[in-house]
């Protein structure tokens, strides 16, 4: 959906994003309609229907009704500079077509090396079945990517901060170089939730959300979108289109819902993931920080350039130690679940390991990663749940 507005700031902008009168009606949120078929008034109405290829008009249900033509337009909102959002049932589903949108058999495509790991395998499987050839490339590379760009590159997919080790990126001189050479620049945004780090006004062509995680926020919805610039539009609102995908509507209320209250909820997860944060860099156990906003964090002068703010997940490295005390760590939290989606209101610590994942860099550590989503609940009962868990590190990694 088209977007407007960008004169708003962005805290304005979540609240009146998507609310048109003429999709809310009288009341405040746009209601859930339920459709497959949109009926026509007559047989002229259904010619002049066809005749029109865009949103913001009833058509067929594939096409999405005024619940998810308010999301899509509200996340259009997000990043000014753009065009449209296209809406996924997932944030890889989101990932596989923009991706898809641009590339041809026979292009290169070049992929930051601490992209998410299922970005990674879909290049590796489908991709290259596909007859596209993948190139790894460090995070940290800035204008160098330069040299890797050939004849044959067609896209650069960008993510940062990294997964799993938060390596922040020089967008501005990557898009830069891309633009040069005819090149294609797609970012995943979902770290920054296109709230922090306004990709498309940093010069990407293709901002890409996990809306399963910030924008929802509430652990109960999978969501993905697209969103870019007017040139390529219409290449990848075809490519939806073709691909059948649409979200239920039911799902683009839930994610409305958690889009109006992005700014709250962002702010306070980056203030308890700092404190957090900064004393775990304070514990004798804990080798390293990696978090955008710490300034041993790779890239971190980048961070403070170009975003506005950071967001509630970052891991540590432990300084020695193994599987198991970081299995007596975990296990025992009170607060912290253990599981992989993120940027929901419940705090989650995962053990992670980025060796698999490289192939242009090597990860090199003191000892295990952990990463962490700091959720909404007080942060003094979560940093004491921590600490209890360092001490059962301490005492499994002794034992040993
Ligand atoms: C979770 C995640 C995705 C995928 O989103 P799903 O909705 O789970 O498919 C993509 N990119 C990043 C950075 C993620 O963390």
């Amino acid at each position: 959906m088209r977007g407007g507005g960008s004169d708003k700031k962005p805290a304005t902008r979540l609240v009146t994003g998507g609310r048109r009168k003429e999709w809310t009606g009288a009341v405040v949120n746009p209601p859930v309609w339920r459709a497959s078929t949109h009926l026509y008034d007559s047989v002229a109405d259904m010619r002049a229907g066809k005749a029109s290829n865009e949103d913001g008009r009833f058509f067929y249900g594939r096409r999405g009704s005024p619940t998810q033509w308010a999301l899509a337009e509200a996340l259009t909102e997000l990043e000014p500079g753009a065009h449209g959002t296209m809406l996924f049932p997932s944030g890889v589903s989101a990932i596989a077509c923009a991706l898809l949108a641009v590339l041809r058999p026979g292009d290169v495509l070049l992929m930051a090396d601490s992209s998410y790991d299922p970005t990674r395998s879909y290049a590796e499987a489908f991709l290259k079945k596909w007859g596209v050839e993948t190139r790894y490339y460090d995070p940290l590379i800035g204008a160098g990517i330069a040299d890797l760009i050939c004849e044959r590159t067609r896209a650069i997919m960008m993510e940062s901060p990294g997964s799993l080790t938060f390596e922040i990126q020089d967008v501005p001189a990557i898009c830069a170089a891309a633009k040069d050479r005819g090149v294609t620049t797609l970012l995943d945004n979902t770290w920054a939730a296109s709230y922090f780090f306004r990709g498309i006004e940093h010069g990407v062509d293709i901002t890409i959300l996990a809306g399963t995680k910030y924008i929802v926020g509430h652990s109960d919805v999978m969501l993905g979108s697209v969103t870019c610039t007017e040139k390529y539009w219409q290449r990848v609102r075809r490519t939806a289109q073709q691909l059948g995908q649409v979200i239920a509507p039911d799902d683009a209320y839930l994610a409305l819902r958690g889009l109006r209250t992005l700014d709250v909820r962002m702010r306070q997860h980056q203030d308890s993931a700092l404190k957090i944060a900064r004393w775990l860099a304070g514990q004798p156990r804990v080798a390293r920080v990696l978090h955008p906003a710490l300034p041993d964090c790779p890239g971190h002068a980048i961070w403070r350039r170009d975003f506005s703010g950071s967001a509630g997940l970052f891991s540590f490295v432990m300084d020695g130690g193994d599987a198991d005390a970081v299995a007596a760590f975990v296990d025992g939290l009170a607060l912290f679940g253990i599981g992989y989606s993120w940027g929901g209101y419940e705090s989650l610590a995962l053990p992670v390991d980025p060796t698999p994942d490289r192939s242009a860099t090597e990860w090199k550590a003191e000892g295990p990663v952990i990463r962490l989503n700091i959720g909404l609940e007080d942060c003094a009962d979560l940093m004491a749940d921590l600490a209890k868990g360092l001490e059962r590190y301490e005492k499994t990694a002794c034992k040993r």
